[in-house]
């Protein structure tokens, strides 16, 4: 009998112990979420941090964070010159208009004899029969 009741005391101290263990697992997991959440927290201000710091110093050449100002600025300068690009292709030649066949730059050939008449010459090049366009 004492051994039974020895084994039903061990089970029992096991369960409670699983018990214990799922009970730490869950602390942990809200221990771990806290941290994750001061953790973004941290994050959030740091980039506030940093755009107060980059309004506060980006006219500043001797500030300690000219090197990051200035790559800053770039930044944004070359957003500008990609934004501009982008009105210049929207208020460009309508993008649905044909564009012109290569058949329209067909190479001209002299009437006569078929040399090749270079464009804007009136005469053919090999036997001088004038071009008619
Ligand atoms: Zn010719």
């Amino acid at each position: 009998m004492a051994f039974f009741e020895k084994l039903g005391k061990k089970i029992g101290d096991a369960a409670e112990a699983a018990g214990d263990k799922a009970k730490d697992f869950a602390e942990i997991t809200k221990l771990n979420n806290s941290i994750s959440a001061e953790k973004k927290e941290i994050d959030r201000l740091i980039v506030e941090l940093g755009k107060w710091a980059f309004e506060a110093e980006k006219s500043n050449p001797e500030s300690p964070v000219a090197i990051q100002c200035s790559k800053i600025l770039e930044s944004k300068k070359n957003i500008e010159s990609f934004q501009e690009k982008i009105e210049e292709i929207k208020s460009g030649p309508d993008l649905e208009a044909p564009v012109p066949e290569v058949e329209n730059l067909e190479i001209v050939t002299c009437k006569n004899c078929g040399a090749i008449v270079p464009e804007g010459s009136k005469f053919c090049p090999e036997c001088g029969t004038p071009v008619d366009l």
